[in-house]
């Protein structure tokens, strides 16, 4: 969605704000005793209840917390119908310091909010959010995922996220140069943490000529030398001379600044919401020349590990092996976006809306 059609949005009034987005349902949580403050939203429940992550994070006023948990639960009705889950999108966000504020009381009211939708939503792990969270949460709900292995859960999402992510990459390579292999591919990775860790693995392992950075720098002396990579001063990365760029820390790192600067043919990374602006930078891009695969389909495999956690008898090869379908989606999405002459993250959505549309139209035969 463009800029100005968020700030129209920003300016319709609660309700207006959830009819132009879409969403079902906004729920406020308060708890006076643990101090708890979170909106839980549900976007879209046409293929199957909400899932998606709680995110605990110091928002400077409300309304940025609320303008967050809309904007995030949007972007997950689309990751999961995109990706073929029965599954909707929702997300909630906590308000407040995750460092002093967290205990068990808290985060177990927390889970008693999510138990009195029912299942509608069911959470699972974001930023600040840790899997011993989800342990409190679960003591309250069975509508949790994310649990560790030991207690039957799918354990860390980020090595299947990075596999996808991987496999994303070599479908724009595939459609940018002809050919999906990596070997001797320039690549600047940007944000060494769960998921650029494992993905850089797998380029090495490919023989890329792999490219680091983070505002860690231990880490990426670390990293370096552990998989012989090379590496790049964090605000240089934009200026890299390289064939692809693979965001994978920030959201909105694609924007009037860094896009002029980059030198690839390829941007593939995991951030959630790397164009500022999904319309305007969209295309940029290709005025560009660059193949963009789009964030939310790409960076899918956390959710399908989850999602399998949910169906229960939780099986990490067939998780791995279903991930495997981002990259036939990615290439039918660089084909939509040329027929329909629309930029990638557009025919994403077009996609994704169009599978919530059909299934809408089963639901109502009998
Ligand atoms: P993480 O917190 O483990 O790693 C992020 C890394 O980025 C950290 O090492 C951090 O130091 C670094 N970083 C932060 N700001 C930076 C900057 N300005 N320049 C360079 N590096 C910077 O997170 P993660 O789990 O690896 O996820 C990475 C991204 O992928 C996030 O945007 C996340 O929302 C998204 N994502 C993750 C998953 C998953 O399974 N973990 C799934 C889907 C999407």
């Amino acid at each position: 969605m463009e800029i100005k059609e968020l700030e129209k949005v920003e300016q319709a009034g609660l309700f207006g704000k959830l009819s132009q987005l879409g969403h079902e349902q906004v729920v406020f949580c308060h708890d006076e005793a643990t101090g708890l403050k979170a909106i839980i939203a549900i976007h879209n429940t046409v293929l199957g209840p909400a899932l998606g992550g709680t995110r605990m994070w110091n928002y400077a006023t409300e309304q940025e917390a609320l303008t967050d948990v809309l904007r995030l639960s949007r972007g997950m009705t689309f990751k999961a119908s995109i990706s073929g889950l029965n599954l909707g999108g929702g997300k909630a966000v906590i308000i407040g310091d995750a460092k002093t504020m967290k205990s068990e009381a808290f985060m177990r009211r927390f889970g008693k909010f999510v138990d009195s939708l029912n299942g509608k939503y069911i959470t699972a792990e974001d930023v600040n959010m840790k899997t011993a969270d989800m342990e409190y949460i679960g003591m309250e709900t069975k509508h949790v995922t994310g649990l560790p292995e030991s207690m039957r859960g799918g354990g860390d999402p980020s090595p299947v996220t990075a596999y996808g992510v991987y496999l994303g990459m070599k479908a724009a390579a595939k459609k940018a140069y002809g050919n999906d292999s990596l070997t001797g591919k320039t690549i600047g990775v940007q944000g060494i943490g769960q998921v650029g860790t494992y993905l850089v693995e797998h380029l090495v392992k490919e023989n890329a000529d792999v490219y680091i950075t983070d505002i860690a720098e231990d880490k990426v002396k670390a990293l370096a030398q552990r998989l012989g990579v090379k590496t790049v001063a964090q605000d240089k990365i934009y200026d890299l001379d390289m064939d692809i760029y693979a965001p994978c820390a920030l959201g909105a790192t694609l924007n009037d600044d860094t896009i002029p600067r980059l030198n690839c043919r390829v941007v593939a990374g995991a951030a959630n919401n790397q164009l500022k602006d999904e319309v305007k930078h969209g295309y940029m891009l290709i005025d560009k020349g660059i193949t963009y695969a789009p964030d939310f389909l790409i960076n899918a495999g956390g959710l399908i590990n989850v999602y399998n956690e949910f169906l229960g008898n939780y099986n990490r090869a067939r998780v791995f092996e279903q991930a495997e379908g981002i990259y036939t989606t990615c290439m039918n999405i660089f084909k939509l976006a040329e027929q329909e002459k629309i930029n990638t993250q557009e025919a994403a959505i077009k996609l994704a809306e169009k599978r919530i549309a059909d299934i809408a139209q089963v639901r109502t035969r009998r």
